[in-house]
């Protein structure tokens, strides 16, 4: 999928997506959650200028909306998936449990989300390759949103994420190779 990216925005030191994201192409294939070979830490791709076509056109939403530079994934531990935005589902991938999660920008934004019909889910990475796990929760985080209470809202995110945590992880049957150049 390919979104309108904001014109003034770069990823930076982010690399989170060439962790996070799974490939299974003939000329690169590497696993959920193992870093591509080909990605500097905190520098980006090594092999830019021919770098597969699914790299070039994949993006976070932290590329695409206005959210603030704190929802950059590699500060705020979340990627914001674009697949299912069509469907007006949005999924908040969540890598780890940052300080971020307790944040008023989180709070705020993902209650305007909810006001204006978007479906949110959440979803959490397994161990290196297996699939993540992934709820939809909008109805879960809803009565929070509506009191407007985020300490409220903030137990409920924890304790989807502690159960989607618990998920049977299953194997993506990803084998790295590495062949681009
Ligand atoms: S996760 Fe988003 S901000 Fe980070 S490198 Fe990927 S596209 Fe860029
Ligand atoms: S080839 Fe480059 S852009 Fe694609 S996953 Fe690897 S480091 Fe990231």
């Amino acid at each position: 999928m390919s979104l309108p990216l904001l014109p003034d925005r770069a990823c930076g030191a982010c690399v989170e997506c060439c962790r996070a994201i799974p490939l299974n192409l003939p000329e690169l294939a590497k696993p959920t959650g193992e870093l591509c070979a080909y990605c500097v830490e905190a520098t980006g791709c090594s092999v830019h200028a021919v770098r597969p076509q699914t790299c070039r056109i994949w993006f976070c939403l932290w590329r695409v909306v206005e959210l603030s530079d704190d929802w950059r994934p590699d500060r705020s531990g979340v990627i914001v998936r674009p697949d299912g935005i069509e469907d007006g589902v949005i999924t908040l991938y969540v890598l780890r449990r940052s300080d971020f999660l307790a944040s008023i920008d989180l709070f705020a934004t993902v209650a305007g989300w909810i006001a204006e019909g978007v479906e949110v889910a959440l979803s959490v990475p397994g161990p290196v390759g297996t699939y993540p796990a992934r709820a939809v929760v909008t109805d879960w985080l809803r009565p929070a949103v509506e009191e407007g209470d985020p300490a409220d809202f903030l137990d409920r995110l924890m304790r989807s994420l502690d159960r989607l945590d618990r998920h049977d992880f299953q194997p993506d049957g990803v084998v790295a190779r590495y062949a681009v150049v």
